[in-house]
């Protein structure tokens, strides 16, 4: 099973405890489910406060039993294993960054989850900026004083190092709930 990474900060236990636990939940791309059978007249499509409805309530029960820091570790995890999943069954096997690029913005503009853009990228030192914008998770909301799409940065991680094989720390810089208009995300090889 692919391990999962730490978020920033966090000590590192992780969820070593789980690995080795019987799992109900384990996540595969099967489970999406057949959506044309199972959605004949409704579809693909859903309203976007529905899903911010469950994952904001999800990170208020996860903050409540877990702790911010735990939360904000589970939310990273996440999305590290949605980005990984998604760079399998969606992309697929990719060894030109360009085309890597392209396909992946074509992927989430096509479904809906932000309009992507390449700000920097430095292949040799695994130094790269990326910008996401009328992101899935953050346009519109109210500001704040802090970024809040730490989902993102795991599903940013998952795809990077899905492509390139190292590991990754994302970390967000700006984001909508920041003041800004987009979110800008660092991304940078620690291997
Ligand atoms: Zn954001």
């Amino acid at each position: 099973m692919r391990e999962l990474p730490c978020y920033p900060g966090s000590p590192p236990q992780g969820f070593t405890g789980e690995r080795t636990m019987d799992r109900k939940y384990q996540f595969s791309w099967d489970l999406l489910g057949d959506i044309s059978q199972g959605r004949p007249n409704l579809g693909p499509v859903t309203r976007l406060e529905v899903y911010r409805l469950m994952q904001f309530c999800l990170r208020d029960v996860l903050e409540q039993n877990l702790g911010k820091q735990k939360a904000d570790e589970v939310f990273y995890q996440a999305g590290y294993l949605a980005g990984s999943e998604f760079f399998n069954n969606v992309l697929g096997p990719q060894d030109d960054f360009n085309e890597f690029v392209r396909s992946l913005q074509n992927a989430l503009k096509e479904m809906g989850v932000g309009i992507l853009r390449v700000e920097e990228a430095d292949l040799e030192t695994g130094s790269f900026v990326v910008t996401v914008s009328e992101d899935l998770d953050c346009s519109g909301l109210p500001e704040l004083d802090y970024e809040i799409c730490i989902y993102d940065e795991g599903f940013i991680a998952g795809l990077m190092e899905s492509f390139t094989g190292r590991k990754f720390k994302v970390k967000e810089v700006d984001c909508w709930c920041t003041g800004d208009r987009t979110c800008r995300f660092t991304a940078q090889v620690i291997d």
